[in-house]
């Protein structure tokens, strides 16, 4: 099966006169169909994308993005925008157009005294955390360090920190943003404060950030791990993680995940993490490790950037992917059950069904007071199908698609927009939506940047 979302339109025609002129205008690469590294740079992450974009500018600097916008404006290319490559439906990379190729932008200027960090959009979380955490200060983002930072934030980043320090928008205090119109901007609480609030989990609708300031919080050594238990167990765990999970203090933020191990046995897992001091995370983890008891317990003192590759080996890149995601109103007995029943009928062995944890800080900023409109729900229950066979296609996605129906009637309806595929903007948006339009009427009323979960200007309608 070939998953695309993207129709192709008729490719408009680019001799090489004037891909020359774009290419000696770029410090940074542009790369043509015809070059030996053309296929290795459409690939992304989920194997199920295969698209060929006219030509790939792998952009050096800011100067290179104005370069590559306005490239794509004058000559109304469609543009895809990528960072990590790492958004699983694939957005990042288009047909026929001009991929915007930021992965080579990997600088990053800590400022320990001020605990704000410059990062640029290139850079993956492993990398990131890594150069923060040599001055004990650490930014929220995710939970597995290969994943871009960009699309992450601009989405609003669920990690391993969101109880005590919020999403990662939360801590965004400041962006450097080409817009559609090749300017340059800055955006903060003072400056295009509009701009700053959609850029919030508005995604990639808004133009493309350069440069990330982000606050920096005191954080090295975390308590964290996996206890492991048998699937039969299934039942009592998830109801024992919802316990745990209602009552966790800020410090503490715990994953379940219903997956198979190596040796071909299902199982169920608890992954906490704790960032408090350790002392405090042994006392209140130990009623937590001495349930069960567990088939085995990982959990140990480890720093918060090892806590981010513990989940890396479990969602590589490189195979197919179909993913689902219901944000849970709770975690009832019946979305418990119902969710179990599905999983002893899993497809791929690959596949890990996710029970995301968000809570304390990250709840208690108001829906509106960012784009990101989903403070309420505790739990996202994300479906993550992966397998290797294209022949296995349709027999996952259909698995994945009836997981998502029959845990729908458990769900708020909303979407978070980073793990959505197919979902409609309204749902990925909710009461922001509107006002978000309006701001894209502003920034964005052609819709250049429309490779995304698309926030369509009426501007121009
Ligand atoms: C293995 C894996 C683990 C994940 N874990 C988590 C997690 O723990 N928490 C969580 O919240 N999410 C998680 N996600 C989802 C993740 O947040 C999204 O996939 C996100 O889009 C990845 O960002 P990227 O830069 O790698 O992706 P890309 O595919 O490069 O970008 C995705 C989209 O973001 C926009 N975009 C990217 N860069 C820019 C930019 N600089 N300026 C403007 N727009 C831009 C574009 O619209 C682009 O299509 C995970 C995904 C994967 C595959």
């Amino acid at each position: 099966m070939v998953f695309s979302q993207q129709k192709r339109a008729s490719a408009p025609a680019l001799d090489d006169d004037i891909l020359s002129a774009l290419r000696a205008g770029l410090h940074g690469a542009l790369i043509l169909p015809r070059d030996p590294d053309f296929d290795a740079a459409r690939q992304v992450f989920n194997a199920m994308i295969d698209r060929r974009p006219l030509a790939i500018a792998r952009c050096a600097d800011t100067t290179d993005v104005v370069t590559a916008v306005n490239f794509a404006r004058h000559h109304g290319l469609p543009v895809s925008v990528r960072s990590g490559g790492h958004g699983v439906a694939g957005h990042c990379v288009c047909h026929d157009g001009l991929m915007i190729d930021l992965s080579s932008m990997k600088g990053i200027v800590v400022d320990p005294d001020r605990r704000v960090t410059f990062a640029q959009p290139g850079l993956r979380l492993g990398e990131f955390i890594l150069a923060t955490e040599r001055y004990g200060l650490v930014s929220p983002t995710g939970t597995v360090s290969d994943t871009g930072l960009a699309g992450l934030t601009l989405g609003a980043g669920y990690g391993w920190l969101n109880g005590k320090y919020g999403l990662a928008i939360d801590n965004l205090v400041g962006a450097e943003v080409v817009t559609a119109d090749g300017r340059v901007l800055h955006a903060s609480a003072d400056e295009h404060p509009d701009l700053f609030w959609a850029l919030r989990g508005g995604s990639g609708n808004f133009g493309i950030v350069t440069s990330f300031e982000l606050r920096l919080h005191p954080v090295s050594q975390v308590l964290g791990g996996m206890l492991i238990y048998p699937f039969p167990r299934a039942g009592e765990v998830l109801r024992f993680y919802r316990e745990i999970a209602a009552a966790a203090p800020d410090e503490l933020t715990l994953y379940a995940a219903l997956l198979t191990a190596p040796d071909g046995n299902q199982v169920v897992g608890i992954v906490p993490c704790w960032c408090g001091s350790l002392e405090e995370g042994e006392r209140v983890l130990a009623p937590i490790r001495a349930f069960g008891p567990p088939l085995a317990d990982l959990i140990q003192p480890m720093p918060y950037s090892t806590m981010n590759t513990l989940t890396d080996e479990v969602i590589p890149s490189g195979f197919r992917h179909y993913w689902k995601q219901n944000l849970l109103r709770e975690l009832s007995d019946d979305a418990i059950d119902t969710i179990i029943d599905h999983v002893t009928r899993v497809v791929s062995p690959r596949t890990v069904v996710l029970i995301d944890h968000v809570h304390g800080a990250a709840r208690r900023v108001a829906p509106t007071a960012t784009a990101f409109p989903h403070r309420d729900a505790p739990h996202g229950l994300v479906m993550l199908s992966m397998w290797d066979d294209p022949a296995n296609d349709e027999a996952n996605i259909h698995w994945t698609r009836e997981l998502a129906a029959a845990t729908r009637p458990f769900a708020t309806g909303g979407a978070y927009v980073n793990e959505a595929w197919d979902e409609k903007p309204g749902a990925a948006f909710g009461v922001n939506y509107e006002r978000l339009v309006t701001i894209k009427n502003r920034y964005d009323p052609a819709n250049l940047f429309r490779h995304n979960t698309n926030i369509a200007p009426t501007a121009n309608a």
